[in-house]
């Protein structure tokens, strides 16, 4: 007889975290489990920002997706997902024949979102995969080394402009305070030429978190050189730089727009409803009106009653809902029943650089060094729930 299929879309947070935990929990021959996705390794998206700035190796935010697996339980496919096909039950990729399948998981991420701003996708960079973060890097110091290149000292070549002060936004801003009197001194320019402006449409910064935690915030990056432009978005963004509501122009060699997500547009272009692109899923994460399709991650939407607003997509939500669908997979192959799922907050670090960070933890409101360890203890945690021990020492920077 044939086993039950189950494809499971994206190595992310959601995906990577359903497909270790499967092959913990699945015994030999009780499913033929598939893995698909874009690169041959996972990249740690919570540590983009880093790599982008030039303050982390990339090496440290990717892990070779073959070394997590046990070839005997997982199959590993690496393709471009171009289509998926509920009514058939199949998965068209780039490179080889539909994929057919009796579960799905979709765990593919998100997509930028853009709000229609005229120019953004043609002349910003965006933190959302490691070639692309490698090209901020590159740019940022191709942009100092022309400048110290040149004659005519172009001051735009120095201005670094960051749309959205949301938690991408706030924490690329803290990796370049640290980066810039690095790239100063290599090429000996001096700091206050250099200019880090952050942008943001709402009335504050990171809109919706603590106060107290935000003033902190925004006192230490202010200190450390960063202009903030609050209730001022983004209009057009163009090959010099960024027109912002009113007509003021920042010139700027440098734009990367950090201004929010939405969902992968693979749901939307199935058929399946959505608002923003994400599928508001039932309480066993399946989207309406199939049993056999589950979304995890960003691209699946859960309403917090308590607030009366969706959960903010997070790494903290897709490692949540991976594990717990795993074992509700694992029951219904079993004849057992699923379990329904709750999201259980455990808090929010936002970092400001190496050296300090904001956030909640257990409960608590923490600022500075104690914050900024909380935050590494999670990215530790993180490369040891996927590949144990051995994975955590050979990733984790203190
Ligand atoms: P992802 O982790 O983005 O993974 C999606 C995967 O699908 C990728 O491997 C991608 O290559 C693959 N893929 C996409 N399209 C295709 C395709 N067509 N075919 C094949 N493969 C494809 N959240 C927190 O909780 N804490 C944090 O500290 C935190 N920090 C963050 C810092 C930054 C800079 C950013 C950008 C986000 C941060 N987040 C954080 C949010 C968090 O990273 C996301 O919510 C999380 O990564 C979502 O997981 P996911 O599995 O949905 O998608
Ligand atoms: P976000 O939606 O949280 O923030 C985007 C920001 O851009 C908002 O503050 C918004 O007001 C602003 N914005 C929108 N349009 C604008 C315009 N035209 N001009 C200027 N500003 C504009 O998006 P994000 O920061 O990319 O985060 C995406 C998700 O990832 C969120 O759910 C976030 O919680 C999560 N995340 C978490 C962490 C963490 O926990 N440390 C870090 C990064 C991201």
């Amino acid at each position: 007889m044939a086993l039950p299929k189950i494809v499971v879309l994206g190595a992310g947070y959601g995906g990577l975290m359903t497909t270790v935990s499967l092959q913990k929990e699945l015994n030999h021959q009780e499913a033929e489990v598939t893995l698909v996705n874009l690169n041959p390794y996972h990249y740690v998206t919570t540590k983009l920002h880093e790599p982008a700035a030039g303050t982390l190796d990339p090496d440290y935010a990717q892990v070779d997706i073959a070394g997590l697996l046990k070839p005997e339980k997982v199959r590993f496919v690496q393709d471009e997902v171009t289509r998926v096909d509920p009514e058939n039950k199949e998965v068209h990729l780039a490179g080889r024949e539909p994929l057919k399948y009796d579960y799905l998981v979709f765990g593919l991420g998100s997509a930028p979102e853009t709000f229609g701003i005229k120019g953004l996708l043609e002349n910003a960079f965006l933190i959302r995969n490691l070639n692309g973060v490698r090209q901020i890097r590159e740019h940022i110091e191709y942009s100092f080394s022309q400048y110290h290149n040149s004659e005519e000292k172009r001051d735009e070549l120095l201005t670094i402009v960051v749309g959205g002060a949301g938690f991408t936004g706030i924490e690329f801003v803290g990796e370049l305070v640290d980066r810039i009197p690095e790239l100063c001194r290599q090429f000996d320019i001096p700091r206050e030429k250099v200019r880090l402006v952050n942008v943001e449409a709402a009335p504050t910064v990171l809109p919706g978190f603590d106060e107290e935690l935000v003033k902190y915030g925004m006192k230490y990056l202010e200190d450390h050189g960063v202009e903030f432009r609050i209730s001022t978005p983004i209009e057009e963004c163009n090959p010099d730089g960024v027109i912002l509501k009113g007509g003021e122009k920042i010139d700027s060699a440098t734009v990367v727009w950090t201004g929010g997500v939405r969902g992968n547009p693979l749901l939307e272009e199935a058929g399946i409803e959505t608002a923003r692109g994400r599928v508001k899923v039932d309480e066993y994460l399946r989207a309406p009106g199939y049993d056999d399709l589950f979304v995890v991650g960003d691209s699946s939407l859960i309403i917090n009653e308590e607030a009366g607003r969706p959960f903010p997509p997070t790494a903290q939500m897709a490692t949540q809902q991976g594990k717990h669908l795993s074992g509700n997979l694992v029951a219904q192959l079993r004849g057992g029943s699923m379990k329904p799922f709750k999201f259980e907050s455990k808090g929010t670090l936002a970092s400001l650089g190496r050296g300090s960070a904001i956030g909640v933890a257990f409960g608590k409101k923490i600022t500075g060094s104690t914050a900024s360890m909380m935050k590494r203890i999670n990215d530790w945690r993180w490369f040891y729930l996927i590949g144990g021990l051995s994975l955590m020492f050979k990733k984790a920077k203190f």
